[in-house]
C-alpha cells in the first residue's frame, strides 16, 4: 500500500460525515452513551460493521449525524478528515457536506458551514489552500483566512474546495437556501453543489429549480446519478449538463451513449459500489468500459470511514482488479486535474506537483 500512499492524489468525491474515523465515532458514541442519549453497546457494532446494503448505509448516516450534531464536533471532524487525506498525499481535495439546520442547538445551515470552515483553519499537520486565487477578500474577516497559505510556504500543502450537498429528503426551499449559501461563501472556497442522499427518496423536480439556479449562477454541479435504476431521472440529470456525475451504476445502453457523447467525467467509487451492492462484483464494474473507451473518470472514496477505505486502497483495488500498472494509475490521477472545480492557476500548480512526482514513478 505504501507505493500508492506516496503517489500524489486528487480526491473529488468524499462526503464529510462518511469520512469520519471509526475511533472518533466510537469516542463520540461513548460520550453520548454516558449522557444517556444513546445506548453505546447498541451502536458500537453498527459503527464497526463492514458489509452494509445501501439501505443500511443510510441508516448509519442517520446515526453518524446524531453523533456529529454540534458545531464543535463538525469542526473537529473536518480537521481530522482533511488531515487524513493529506497524510496519504492527497494534494487536492473536494470535500462535500450537507449544511444542516437544527433549531434545538441553534444550528443554521450557515453556522454549520462556518463550523466546517473553522475545521479547515484548525488543520495543523499540513498547509491548507482553500481560497480561490481570484477571491475578493476585501470584505472577509482576515482571521477567516488564517490557514490559507498560497504564499510560497515550503511545508506540505493540500488544496481544499467545498461542495455543498443537497439531501434528497430536502424541500425546494431548503435546496435553494443551500445554493444561496454556496454563492455567498464562494470567496471561502465553496465551489459547487452536489445532489446526494438516499436515491430512492425524493423527486427530481423538487431539486431541479435550485440546481438550475446554481448552474445559472456559475456554481459547478455534480450529481449522484444512476445509483438505482431510474432512466427518467438519469435523462433529466444529464440534460442539466452537470460538470461531473457520481457513480453511474445503473445506466442502460442509451444512457451510456448520452453520457459518453456529452463527455461528462464520472466519479468512480469502487468499494462503495461493491459494498452497497450497487454493482454486483468488481469484475462487472463499469470502470473497465469507461477506462477502455477513454471516458473521463476519477477514482474516489465516497465515504472512507463508512467503507473502511482510503484513496490509496481504491487505487490499489483499481490496479489489481483491472490489471493497471503504476504508470496508468498515476496518469488517471493526473488526468483528474482537468475535472477539478478550481481555477487554472490551481490546475497549473497541481500539474507541476505531478510533473515532479512523475520522475519517481
Ligand atoms: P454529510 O453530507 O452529512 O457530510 O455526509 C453524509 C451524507 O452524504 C449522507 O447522509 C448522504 O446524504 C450523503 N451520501 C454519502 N454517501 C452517499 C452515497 O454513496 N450515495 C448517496 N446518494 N449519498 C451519499
Amino acid at each position: 500500500m505504501e507505493g500508492w500512499v506516496s503517489m500524489p492524489k486528487v480526491e473529488l468525491h468524499a462526503h464529510l460525515n462518511g469520512s469520519v474515523r471509526d475511533s472518533t465515532l466510537l469516542e463520540l458514541a461513548r460520550v453520548l452513551g454516558e449522557k444517556g442519549v444513546i445506548v453505546f453497546s447498541d451502536v458500537e457494532h453498527v459503527i464497526l460493521k463492514n458489509e452494509r446494503s445501501l439501505t443500511e448505509v443510510f441508516r448509519l448516516f442517520d446515526l453518524i449525524h446524531i453523533l456529529t450534531t454540534d458545531h464543535k464536533i463538525i469542526t473537529r471532524i473536518t480537521k481530522e478528515v482533511i488531515e487524513d487525506f493529506a497524510s496519504e498525499n492527497v494534494v487536492y481535495l473536494e470535500l462535500r457536506t450537507t449544511p444542516k439546520k437544527n433549531d434545538s442547538i441553534g444550528m443554521s445551515k450557515r453556522s454549520y458551514l462556518e463550523a466546517v470552515l473553522e475545521g479547515i483553519k484548525a488543520v495543523n499537520t499540513v498547509d491548507v489552500a482553500f481560497r480561490p486565487h481570484n477571491a475578493d477578500v476585501s470584505n472577509v474577516k482576515r482571521s477567516s483566512l488564517i490557514n490559507d497559505t498560497c504564499n510560497g510556504s515550503t511545508r506540505k500543502k493540500i488544496y481544499v474546495r467545498l461542495l455543498l450537498s443537497i439531501d434528497r429528503r430536502e424541500t425546494t426551499e431548503a435546496a435553494m437556501e443551500t445554493v444561496k449559501l454556496a454563492l455567498e461563501m464562494r470567496n471561502l472556497g465553496v465551489v459547487g453543489i452536489d445532489l446526494s442522499g438516499n436515491p430512492i427518496v425524493g423527486e427530481w423536480m423538487t431539486f431541479f429549480p435550485a440546481l438550475k439556479f446554481a448552474r445559472e449562477q456559475g456554481l459547478y454541479i455534480t450529481l449522484h446519478c444512476g445509483e438505482v435504476p431510474n432512466p427518467k431521472e438519469i435523462r433529466a440529470m444529464l440534460d442539466l449538463l452537470p460538470q461531473r456525475i457520481g457513480h453511474a451504476c445503473c445506466f442502460e445502453e442509451e444512457e451510456w451513449k448520452r453520457l459518453k457523447s456529452l463527455n461528462i467525467p464520472v466519479e468512480i467509487c469502487l468499494t462503495s459500489n461493491i459494498r452497497t451492492n450497487s454493482v454486483r462484483s468488481i469484475e462487472v464494474h463499469h470502470f473497465a468500459d469507461l477506462y477502455n473507451s477513454k471516458h473521463p473518470l476519477v477514482i474516489c472514496t465516497d465515504d472512507s470511514g463508512v467503507f473502511s477505505t482510503s484513496v490509496s486502497k481504491e487505487y490499489n483495488l483499481a490496479a489489481s482488479a483491472f490489471g493497471l500498472g503504476r504508470r496508468e494509475i498515476f496518469q488517471l490521477a493526473r488526468n483528474a486535474i482537468e475535472y477539478i472545480f478550481a481555477d487554472d492557476e490551481v490546475k497549473r500548480e497541481l500539474k507541476e506537483i505531478f510533473n515532479s512526482a512523475e520522475l519517481d514513478q
